[in-house]
């Protein structure tokens, strides 16, 4: 057993498969997890509610991430508006850092954990799948949930975030030069944690807790 930290950072676009893998390796490591695109869900629902985005950020208490509203597709388009603002990624960075390095090791997923948050971490991943295949994850989730949008506006949904979180100019998605890709949209949720699995224990994560 150890307490040294040890940081999976996990980056890919939206209903890739990234939420679930993190929290398996998490859960098969003993890590902590940490889903990074709560806190800007959190700054893009205070937004909605007329608060302004970096005072948003800046004052924005990390712990108070359970609302289920954050879950929602309002809130995740809102979320993806304020990440484009250079101030609003900045008053979130220090939280961010210093989780991955928590004693313990740490698993985290967004965006920009790879390319801007922590560069170092041990293990990397890049999750992605096609648009279709996560539009239509989305889509089943959505209904499971009694939700009536059709699988066309999930599909614009997705594009419309894919594009904003991609073309930005402030740390925009990209597969960081270290990250194994994983590509899922052929792969059943078992085989995508499997092969995530293996490739952080070939970075020499070991078991805790
Ligand atoms: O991952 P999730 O869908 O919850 O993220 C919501 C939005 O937050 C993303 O579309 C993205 O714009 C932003 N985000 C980010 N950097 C992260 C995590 C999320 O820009 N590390």
């Amino acid at each position: 057993m150890s307490d040294a930290p040890f940081t999976v950072a996990i980056d890919g676009p939206a209903a890739a498969g990234k939420g679930t893998i993190s929290r398996a390796i998490a859960a098969h490591f003993g890590f902590a997890h940490l889903d990074t695109g709560l806190l800007y869900r959190a700054v893009g629902a205070l937004v909605l509610d007329g608060a302004e985005p970096i005072a948003a950020a800046q004052a924005l208490d990390p712990r108070a991430l359970e609302d289920a509203r954050l879950r929602t597709a309002e809130v995740a388009q809102a979320a993806s508006r304020v990440a484009v603002i250079p101030e609003v990624r900045a008053a979130l960075l220090d939280f961010q850092r210093a989780f991955a390095r928590r004693p313990g090791g740490a698993v985290l997923d967004g965006r920009d954990i790879c390319t801007v948050i922590y560069p170092d971490a041990e293990a990397q991943l890049f999750v992605t799948a096609s648009a279709e295949v996560r539009a239509a994850r989305r889509w089943k989730e959505l209904r499971e949930k009694g939700d009536t949008r059709t699988l066309a506006d999930v599909l614009a949904d997705v594009q419309a975030r894919d594009a904003r979180d991609s073309e930005r100019d402030a740390a925009p998605m990209r597969p960081a030069d270290g990250a194994k890709l994983l590509d899922t949209s052929k792969m059943s949720i078992e085989e995508a944690v499997d092969a995530a699995i293996a490739h952080v224990e070939a970075k020499g994560a070991v078991l805790r807790g």
